[in-house]
């Protein structure tokens, strides 16, 4: 270890302790701040401070919140796909057996599920022999969240309802603390927002998969890296924790949601002086943000990042071409879900790889209209957890293969994205219309500078309402192309109508939806 490296880790160790003491102790956020960009002024060098904050400052800030084993993981992470995919799926089935063992032994909840189904978990030998159980709906877990937790940590639920914390942020200190319970809810862009519970533990195995993601594209962990997210960021004016994250995580938040004019400038401002190398987060956020720096003639200048991964929604194929366009790096996509966590990544292939070592993906087979064709995904966490989802129905379409990715992965594929269930468009002759659909529809070259936004209606009648900001070189002739085109592909018998708007708005989630649906499914 060269010296600068020692004495970077020596600073960092002092910087960890000297704000989390500082914060308990209520010293003044100056003082830790003038600690912390000293330390800043100490590691000039971009890269040994990356390598810090990844192999050690990382791990151990979080390891604070019991975020504990994120390096481990990470390391377990890579060392499955150096497996055949045989030995992935006997991993697989005795994890599987684990965490069965673990919901039947402390979750009466499940027990009483696996009773009325007749399944014992020392019967299961095989994924299949999971079918028996029914699957487990949204609005089950909404009626029964307290009752999914497990029986330790059920006393503490009630207090972690009290708690004035937002969803999923984390308790300070929680690692020695007995509770550790954190309030988390799922955004509601797919119909109501589910409550779930967790320890940190999720959230730890969140990043090191994150990480095993990112070394795809040849990323090491510690990188700088920007994240448009839900939580509070720094145009809210909280300067306290960005600040600190940013100097001891190498993570700058930016906030994802409902943004002004102001908000995108300053957005621009601060990836400009940060220089990330990778950017994340919710897909619209992006979207939003590489719409309007092409729209306000805004580019990156003298750097580029080298990877943006979309998540929290599907990315569609238009919004992919804007994103590489504007940022000029490769886009990716992480598929999960808040309260399953990471589910699959999309690899530089451009094919979705499960984390087969983390969660079980299955199809159910009633919602096939073939057998074989895509149908509702249904997880199961596989990691002992403080509340187990076992055939969990996430809302979206797909279907699971083998790997046959030329990547080399064993890890299995979600062939058919098709996006989330009440995104699918059925016909009045019965056909499934994927949203990706609708992408193309309005990718078309003669639309050049014509739509600057579009979102589609699934109205109530069965009819579908096109709303379209319109471009500098919108007219007649564009909505008659479009008109024709949409016959082609719904049909004569399913109304279209089109409505021009002056802006859309985002849903009450905050995420701008491409699809919206005015009848649940
Ligand atoms: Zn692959």
């Amino acid at each position: 270890m060269k010296w600068r490296e020692r004495h970077s880790l020596a600073v960092s160790g002092v910087v960890v302790v000297a704000t989390y003491a500082g914060s308990a102790f209520s010293v003044e956020t100056k003082w830790v701040l003038g600690v912390t960009m000293m330390v800043d002024k100490a590691a000039q060098n971009r890269n040994s401070w990356e390598t810090m904050v990844g192999q050690f400052v990382f791990p151990v800030v979080n390891s604070l919140y019991n975020r504990r084993g994120i390096r481990p993981a990470f390391r377990r992470a890579l060392q499955t796909e150096k497996l055949d995919p045989e030995e992935v799926a006997a991993m697989q089935l005795e994890k599987l057996r684990q965490v069965a063992t673990h919901a039947y032994e402390k979750v009466p909840f499940y027990r009483e599920r696996f009773d009325q189904a007749g399944l014992r978990p020392e019967d299961i030998h095989s994924r299949e022999d999971l079918k028996v159980l029914p699957p487990l709906e949204r609005e089950e877990v909404i009626d029964h969240h307290h009752e999914m937790v497990i029986d330790q940590y059920r006393p503490f639920v009630h207090r972690s309802d009290l708690s004035l914390r937002g969803p999923g942020e984390p308790i300070p200190w929680a690692r020695f603390k007995k509770n550790r319970v954190v309030r988390n809810m799922s955004s509601g862009s797919t119909g109501s927002p589910v409550t779930f519970y967790e320890d940190g533990q999720r959230t730890a195995l969140n990043w090191a998969l994150g990480w095993r993601h990112r070394s795809w594209f040849g990323i090491q962990p510690g990188v700088r890296e920007v994240r448009m997210a839900r939580v509070r960021g720094l145009t809210e004016g909280r300067l306290r924790v960005p600040f600190l994250r940013k100097m001891l995580w190498s993570q700058l938040i930016l906030l994802g949601m409902n943004l002004t004019k102001e908000d995108y400038f300053f957005c621009i401002e601060q990836l400009q002086r940060f220089k990330p190398r990778v950017l994340w987060g919710i897909t619209s956020a992006w979207v939003g943000l590489a719409e309007f720096m092409e729209e306000h003639q805004q580019s990156l200048t003298g750097w580029n990042p080298r990877l943006l991964i979309t998540w929290a929604a599907p990315l569609y194929e238009h919004e992919e071409e804007l994103l590489s366009r504007v940022f000029q790096c490769e886009v990716t996509n992480n598929y999960g879900s808040r309260e399953v966590g990471h589910i699959a990544v999309r690899c530089p292939e451009g094919r979705y790889h499960i984390h087969d070592d983390h969660v079980l993906v299955e199809v159910d087979e009633s919602t096939c209209q073939e057998p074989g064709e895509p149908g509702q995904i249904l997880c199961t966490t596989l990691d002992n957890t403080v509340m187990p989802f076992i055939r969990y129905r996430i809302g979206d379409l797909g279907k699971v293969s083998h790997s046959s990715c030329s990547c080399g992965r064993p890890l299995r594929e979600l062939d058919q994205l098709l996006g989330r269930t009440g995104d699918i468009f059925r016909t009045s002759d019965g056909r499934m219309i994927a949203p990706n659909l609708w992408c193309r529809l309005f990718m078309n070259p003669e639309l050049e500078s014509s739509v600057r936004r579009f979102q589609v209606v699934y109205e109530r009648s069965g009819s579908i309402r096109f709303r379209v900001v319109r471009g500098i070189n919108y007219d007649d002739s564009k909505e008659l192309m479009l008109i024709q085109q949409l016959r082609e592909l719904v049909g004569t018998a399913t109304g279209t109508s089109f409505d021009y708007v002056d802006s859309i708005e985002p849903h009450v989630s905050g995420k701008l939806l491409m699809v919206v649906r005015e009848v649940p499914e």
